[in-house]
């Protein structure tokens, strides 16, 4: 499965994709905001996005919506991980088109959760 990991810190970027690898997730790509993501998505074929929502030049709840609002990405699971734990923004980041959600810092068993959950059929 292919992942996109949509972060503007390197650091958490690696810390991601590590877990990713770990939980047996080989094929991951990486962008650093949500612009570069909406870039990558264009060149790129995958199978899950995962994005952080604080970014510079274009946030993921932006993000997210350029992906729902483009039919050729509009299906892919989405996945925010961020540290906005707070109950709005989680109604903010469903309605913009989520699948799932995890607050920072995370457990590799949480991800692994949550993407199955996300990967799920409605
Ligand atoms: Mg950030």
């Amino acid at each position: 499965m292919r992942i996109l990991v949509v972060d503007d810190s390197s650091t958490m970027r690696r810390i991601i994709i590590n877990t990713l690898n770990k939980l047996g997730y080989k094929e991951c790509h990486e962008a650093a905001n949500g612009r570069e993501g909406v870039e990558r998505l264009a060149t790129i074929q995958v199978d899950m996005v995962i994005t952080d929502w604080n970014m510079p030049e274009m946030s993921g709840i932006e993000f997210i919506k350029a992906v729902r609002g483009n039919e050729a990405t509009k299906h892919l699971p989405v996945l925010m991980v961020t540290t906005n734990a707070a109950q709005d923004d989680i109604v903010q980041a469903l309605h913009a088109g989520v699948n799932n959600y995890v607050v920072k810092p995370f457990t590799p068993d949480t991800i692994k959760d949550k993407i199955e959950a996300a990967l799920k059929p409605a």
